[in-house]
This record gives C-alpha cells, structure tokens and sequence, in this order.
C-alpha cells in the first residue's frame, strides 16, 4: 500500500548475520563483545537519516535498489590473508554486500585512548562509510579508485548534514579516512604501553 513507500527498501534487505562455524575460534567474551557491536552498528546504518541519505545517493548515482539483494552486519571480523582488517566486501554479481567489525583488541585500545563515546561513533560511522563504500561498488564495480573518491564525498555530505551534537561525526570523517595511520599509531602505542606495563 502507500504507507510502504514510506519506508526505506534498503532496511528491510538488511541482516545481522554469523558464520557458526566460526564461533568455536573465539572465546566467549569476543563472542559477547561482538554481538554487542553488530547490534550496535546494525542500528546505526538502519537509523531513518541514513537510510533516507542513500536513498538519496542511490538515485543520484542511477544505483537501482533491486540490483541489491541483501545487506549482513556481519558479527565476526573478517581478516585478509595478509592479516589486514576488511570493513566491508561486495559481490556485485549477486547484489551481496558485507559489512565487518573491528577486531576488539582495536576497540580496547581505541577506548583507552579515547573513552568508549568515541568509539561507539567511531564504529557506527565505519560502518556507515563502508555500506556506501560496498554500494557504490554495485556501479562502479572493479574500479576502486573511483569507489574510494565517491565514497568520502559522499560519507562528508552525510556527516555534514548531521544535528550539531552529532558533528563528532566530522572528526571522525577523518579518522575514517585516514584510519590507517590512525591505526597504525594506535597499535604503537600499546606496544609501548605493553613494554612499559
Ligand atoms: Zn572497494
């Protein structure tokens, strides 16, 4: 009916989902600290002004909502052969988008640094750069460069037009973008810390 208009079709295709195959590599309090957050950052890309923003940056990028079969907030991270952390992937042949969380060393170490506010922004905020990240893919396919480009614009727009108690969202635009020196200085200083403790 009407009403259906009303509402986001992007949210309804959205899942927290877990490999439980994978479960028994972890230890119960990763297990708990990471539905937690799954939790956390499913709520916030559901959130009404995010949705209605790709909705918006859907049409502006001629993005079709039926080429995207379903979006999962994946409980568990997912790390490259190479060790490296991925935030999000997308197979663009089915329409399959993946968003993962941060590993919870890095959240420990992040809230010592920083209090556990910012982290909860920062985490949503990842996650949020990533789904744009992973749709634009759905367009731009292999070309990364673009994808990259297109994605800080866009995540900049959103976070610009959010409420002014929420304007942390900016601060973190950077740390999004340059996260990996951010992380790098992160794991720096635990390394210190571990060495002077
Ligand atoms: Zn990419």
């Amino acid at each position: 009916m009407l009403m259906l208009e009303k509402t986001f079709p992007l949210s309804s295709k959205m899942r927290i989902s877990v490999d439980h195959e994978k479960l028994g590599n972890f230890s119960q309090s990763h297990v708990k600290f990471y539905l937690k957050y799954s939790s956390f950052v499913f709520r916030a890309l559901k959130k009404p002004s995010f949705q209605k923003f790709l909705h918006w940056m859907l049409k502006k990028e001629k993005i079709e909502e039926q080429t995207i079969m379903d979006v999962h907030v994946k409980v568990l991270p997912f790390r490259r052969k190479n060790g490296k952390g991925v935030a999000g992937k997308c197979d663009t042949v089915r329409g399959r988008i993946r968003i993962y969380p941060k590993t919870m060393k890095f959240c420990q170490i992040f809230t010592r640094k920083f209090g556990r506010n910012t982290l909860l922004v920062y985490a949503g905020n990842r996650a949020r750069a990533a789904l744009i990240h992973e749709l634009l893919h759905l367009k731009y396919a292999e070309d990364e460069k673009t994808v990259r480009e297109l994605a800080k614009d866009y995540f900049y727009v959103f976070a610009q037009r959010q409420p002014a108690q929420s304007s942390k969202a900016l601060c973190i635009y950077t740390m999004i973008f340059t996260a990996k020196s951010v992380e790098k200085k992160l794991l720096q200083a635990s390394q210190t810390i571990q060495v002077q403790g």
